[in-house]
């Protein structure tokens, strides 16, 4: 790679305004110290294109101790890459080390020590220190790879950045099927940038992903959990949705979901594109989302499936059966992304409550209103109610009312329900009537 080309302060639009006071900082502070001082990656990348960027990471030719030596509020972390926190109350700046080479020919033993790679080619350690110029051919893309340097404010690219974003093109720097097998999360981001900056991946970037996707499961559950809420609560969730399908990764996410999505008019994808959809539009409009939502439905399908053939092979009856699929599917699910208990307990109490909404007795429905999950599961069912109609949409609609209704309402509903099943009962009862006599 060598050389970066430098763009002076005059001729890029990033100015020290756009940039956290806390970084602005770090930076000054460590430059002050007589150290090279940068920032670097997805807030050099957004601030050139306009955006506002969600965190400021720093990179330093000092060593993580001499930077904790320069900060109070510094904590060292981390042991596949080890870096350090300046922390500002709720704000953090990732202040890293350049990172360096490590080549077979390596003979140091402290390189050695400090460098790891597993038989794929993946890096499990990675703490050689090295130059500027090795630590922007260590990063992924080339629109990652601009350095901004609080000396001068001037912009190092060093992989031609600029032309990558002026071009609108993720592009991966050396070879992407090594980098890629290096990092096979490096295929998750391709796509998440791809989709969230509305731009395309350079062809000979996307041409390997499809068959390195099975590479996926050499990654840590608890890693897969992060990248795939990056993935999916960045507000460009269905684009990244369709993006991962059309590189054959989401089936390495997913395993259970992703046979069912093969039609793309089936009720199974129209469901989980609308969830995504709504997703999106809450990000966007500054709303919280839940992960236990969107895991819920992701999984909702494969449940039912599950609860089927239990239904039909095992015997079990539909209760027993929905809860032991369930489980089945979460637990297959896990080993593939670990999702935290704080998200899959209120999971299993969407799925739960899906059942229990359609038993509207008297005091249970009451009962229902109160409880803490009971909103989610609502929005849940009124979704499902959306994509499959029939009973499903009219049991929705009757959980709206009875939500919007005052005392009386409330009790006519109920009541009324008590007599429709009635009438339902007769009718069943005498249409048995006239087939028996037909
Ligand atoms: P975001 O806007 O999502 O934060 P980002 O580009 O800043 O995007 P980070 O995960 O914060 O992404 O990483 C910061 C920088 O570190 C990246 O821009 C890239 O230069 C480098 N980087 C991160 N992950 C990898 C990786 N897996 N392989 C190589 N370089 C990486
Ligand atoms: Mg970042």
């Amino acid at each position: 790679m060598g050389q970066a080309v430098v763009i002076p302060r005059a001729h890029h639009p990033i100015s020290r305004d756009d940039i956290s006071d806390n970084a602005l900082k770090v930076l000054y502070r460590l430059n002050k110290a007589g150290y090279d001082a940068y920032l670097v990656g997805g807030c050099v990348r957004d601030l050139m294109l306009g955006l506002r960027p969600k965190d400021f990471d720093v990179v330093t030719n000092a060593t993580p101790e001499q930077i904790k030596g320069l900060f109070r509020n510094c904590r060292l972390i981390g042991r596949r890459f080890r870096l350090a926190h300046v922390v500002f109350g709720r704000e953090i700046i990732e202040v890293a080390t350049f990172r360096g080479h490590h080549s077979d020919s390596d003979n140091n033993d402290k390189a050695k020590h400090a460098s790891k790679q597993s038989d794929h080619g993946q890096l499990l350690r990675d703490n050689v220190f090295g130059s500027i110029e090795e630590d922007a051919e260590r990063r992924d893309f080339t629109l990652n790879a601009m350095y901004y340097n609080i000396a001068d404010y001037s912009v190092h690219d060093f992989a031609n950045g600029m032309q990558a974003i002026q071009s609108r093109k993720i592009e991966m720097i050396g070879d992407p099927e090594v980098r890629y097998r290096e990092d096979p999360v490096r295929m998750l981001r391709a796509v998440r940038f791809a989709a969230k900056l509305d731009m395309q991946i350079a062809q000979a970037s996307a041409n390997p992903i499809p068959a390195l996707a099975s590479l996926l499961a050499n990654i840590p559950p608890a890693r897969l959990f992060e990248e795939v809420l990056k993935l999916f609560l960045s507000g460009q969730g269905l684009a990244t949705f369709k993006l991962l399908q059309e590189f054959n990764l989401f089936g390495q996410l997913f395993p259970q979901t992703a046979p069912l999505l093969k039609n793309p008019d089936s009720r199974e994808t129209r469901f989980i594109e609308q969830v995504l959809i709504n997703t999106d539009n809450r990000i966007n409009s500054g709303l919280k989302v839940t992960p236990a939502f969107f895991y819920a439905a992701l999984l909702w399908y494969p449940i039912e499936q599950r609860c089927q053939q239990l239904m039909n092979e095992g015997g079990f009856n539909a209760h027993d059966a929905f809860n032991l699929a369930c489980n089945d599917v979460l637990d297959r699910q896990l080993q593939r992304i670990m999702i935290p208990k704080r998200f899959s307990i209120p999971m299993r109490d969407i799925w739960m409550l899906q059942s229990r909404l359609n038993k509207r007795f008297g005091r249970r429905a009451y009962q229902m209103l109160e409880h803490p999950k009971f909103r989610a599961a609502y929005d849940f069912l009124l979704l499902r109610g959306d994509i499959e109609g029939g009973e499903l949409h009219e049991l929705a609609e009757w959980w709206t009312e009875f939500q919007q209704a005052d005392d009386n309402g409330r009790k006519k509903l109920l009541s009324d329900l008590q007599g429709g099943s009635q009438a339902r009962r007769t009718n069943k009862r005498r249409r048995y009537n006239t087939k028996k006599k037909a």
